[in-house]
């Protein structure tokens, strides 16, 4: 088991580096394909610099040709994904419920960090976790996704209608399209009384957050799908328990 956490842990990393990769390249509006590239001097980076976590503390932070930073954050997230990754493995072992669960962190790592970039939710990662539950339904032959469909859309209709009732009444928005359609997939995961759990601690993580940066705006996908990632892996097999 241990081999394999550290397996899951190493995984994790790589999938960090390729899902910020990825996802800063579309952010800039750069092709997803090529080899990686220094942002300052445009120099080609080779395997050995392009190593997760590795070759950040090799290269003390730095560009190993023009001395420029490379960002703390890239650090971040692929020390996060990577102990996201291992402590799945940890968990639930070699099975298809692991997968499942990676594909949904890199799915909800990836929409962070365009949230936090642009307070966007590009519409594609939706439909990708969409695609994610469904063929997790139709693998495992789950009878009751009919159930989560039908609270999803609850979800949906509720949550879109709180947003809009709260716009109305504060006379700005609180809830963004993004987030009120990310919590109609969570819902798909979690049922209703899994995404009020979403809801209660993504709220409180997000409030906590913003009184420790002392900012009135934070983007809330992170906290979102941050929660649900905890939520799927504390209760596993979907959140069956919590019914
Ligand atoms: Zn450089």
């Amino acid at each position: 088991m241990t081999v394999f956490y550290l397996l899951s842990f190493v995984l994790g990393t790589c999938a960090g580096s390729f899902v910020q990769c990825v996802t800063e390249r579309r952010l800039k509006g750069l092709p997803i394909g090529g080899r990686s590239r220094c942002d300052s001097c445009g120099a080609v980076f080779h395997w050995y610099d392009l190593l997760p976590i590795l070759s950040w503390f090799m290269l003390k932070g730095r560009c190993r040709y023009c001395g420029a930073d490379i960002p703390k954050t890239s650090l971040l997230v692929e020390v996060l994904m990577g102990s996201m990754y291992g402590l799945v493995g940890y968990v639930y072992g070699l099975s298809f419920y692991t997968v499942f669960l990676w594909t949904v962190c890199a799915v909800v790592v990836s929409l962070s960090i365009e949230d936090i970039h642009q307070y966007t939710i590009h519409d594609g990662y939706h439909v990708c976790l969409i695609l994610i539950r469904v063929f997790y339904a139709v693998i495992n032959r789950e009878r009751v996704f009919i159930l989560f469909a039908g609270e999803a859309l609850v979800v949906l209709l509720f949550i879109f209608f709180l947003a809009k009732a709260m716009q109305f009444l504060l006379h700005k928005v609180c809830l963004g399209m993004g987030d009120v359609k990310l919590l109609g997939c969570i819902g798909l995961f979690a049922g209703i009384e899994g995404t009020m759990l979403v809801c209660f601690l993504a709220s409180f993580a997000a409030l906590v957050t913003a009184g420790i940066l002392k900012e009135n705006k934070i983007p809330f996908g992170p906290f979102l799908g941050g929660a649900l990632f905890v939520v799927l892996t504390a209760c596993g097999g979907m959140v069956y328990c919590i019914h």
